[in-house]
């Protein structure tokens, strides 16, 4: 397979598992996010990756060969950590030709590539500028310029966006996603924020406690998460039980029609969705409910209501006002919306 192989890999600390028997797929050219909570493995699985870290048992395979021996200089990997490691004493242009000037190309070629590399991250003619003299963002553009110098057959970054604030971050989301698809290159990133995940993934790797609990792309985690864990870190959710009395499928004491229990079960731990939870006049809609809290975010309305299950968030369209604070009301649910997990061994 072209492209990247993690076979069963395993890394221990003495008694700490930091990767437990991982096992992934990332295509030549595709944008795999690794997603999930401090000390989940993200960093170490990456290390691993990167040739910086031996795996305890399992094989990396790149490009179908075998490279767990290979040292970190002889893999050809381009590499952007949190701390972005410029060197401070040498200009911009200096810091990205670095990579170049280690493998010898020549004066001319090296500033004609910095060039080239300066306009691909957007920041034409600072070439000669301090380090010092850059923002945050303009640093880390800076970084990812020097990471792609020598065009790497795979791009390994962690958390390289996490010190931007929030705006710049997005910003940089989009572009980072958009240099990526231009080059074509295999790109490993490391977050723990899933708005970042969903905005630059081809397919996104959720992790907890060293182990990869699912691997899907972004719409597909978002809709169909694996386990109670990943639909919660995944956007926001209602956790549900549902029951099964008299014959049908009971959420927070009303019947719901066409919702099924896996064989066999008589309960099930259920994810519902805000934005699938509708809300009505009192009496139009199965379940009971009543107004706690109201959040209006401009963009959209989130409803708090308290129900015979405990807190079930719904989500309404910007502008939906009639609600307030003590309404008796009542919530529906389409069953095709509905996440019922099957008996899980992750929790
Ligand atoms: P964060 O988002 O906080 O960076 P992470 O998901 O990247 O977390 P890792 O840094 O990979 O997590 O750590 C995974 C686990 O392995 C943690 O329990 C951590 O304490 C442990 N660990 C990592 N590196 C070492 C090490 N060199 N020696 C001992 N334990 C380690």
């Amino acid at each position: 397979m072209s492209g990247l192989e993690l076979v069963n890999v395993t890394k221990r600390y003495g008694s700490v598992v930091a990767v437990d028997d991982a096992v992934l797929n990332v295509p030549a050219g595709s944008f795999v996010c690794l997603l999930g909570p401090s000390g989940c493995g993200k960093t170490t699985l990456m290390r691993i990756v990167a040739g910086l870290e031996t795996p305890s048992a399992g094989d990396v395979r790149f490009d179908g060969a075998a490279i767990g021996d290979r040292p970190v200089h002889k893999r050809d990997f381009g590499m952007v950590f949190q701390s972005l490691a410029l060197f401070p004493h040498l200009t911009v242009g200096e810091n990205i030709a670095y990579p170049l000037k280690i493998r010898r190309r020549g004066k001319a070629e090296r500033e004609a590539r910095v060039a080239e590399l300066l306009d691909m991250v957007r920041l034409p003619g600072v070439a000669d500028r301090a380090v010092s003299q850059l923002s945050g963002g303009q640093r880390q553009r800076v970084a990812i310029a020097r990471a792609l110098a020598v065009s790497p057959k795979l791009f390994l970054l962690d958390e390289p966006l996490s010190a931007l604030d929030a705006k710049l971050r997005e910003a940089m989301q989009v572009e980072l996603r958009q240099l990526q698809q231009r080059l074509g290159v295999t790109t490993i990133v490391v977050t723990h924020d899933q708005r970042e995940a969903m905005t630059m993934a081809d397919k996104i790797v959720v992790m907890k406690g060293g182990r990869i609990l699912q691997m899907d792309r972004p719409i597909d985690i978002y809709r169909r998460p694996v386990d109670p864990f990943v639909a919660d870190f995944l956007g926001q959710t209602n956790l549900l039980t549902a029951s099964l009395d008299g014959g049908a499928v009971h959420v927070a004491g009303a019947p719901i029609p066409g919702l099924a229990l896996p064989a066999g079960r008589r309960t099930a731990e259920i994810s519902l969705r805000p934005e699938d939870v509708s809300v009505r006049p009192e009496g139009e809609a199965p379940i009971a409910a009543s107004v706690e809290f109201i959040r209006d975010m401009g963009s959209a309305v989130e409803v708090y209501l308290d129900t015979a299950a405990g807190r079930i968030i719904a989500q309404r369209p910007a502008g939906s006002g009639g609600l307030a604070v003590g309404d008796k009301v009542s919530l529906g649910l389409d069953p095709e919306t509905i996440v019922v997990f099957p008996d899980g061994e992750h929790r």
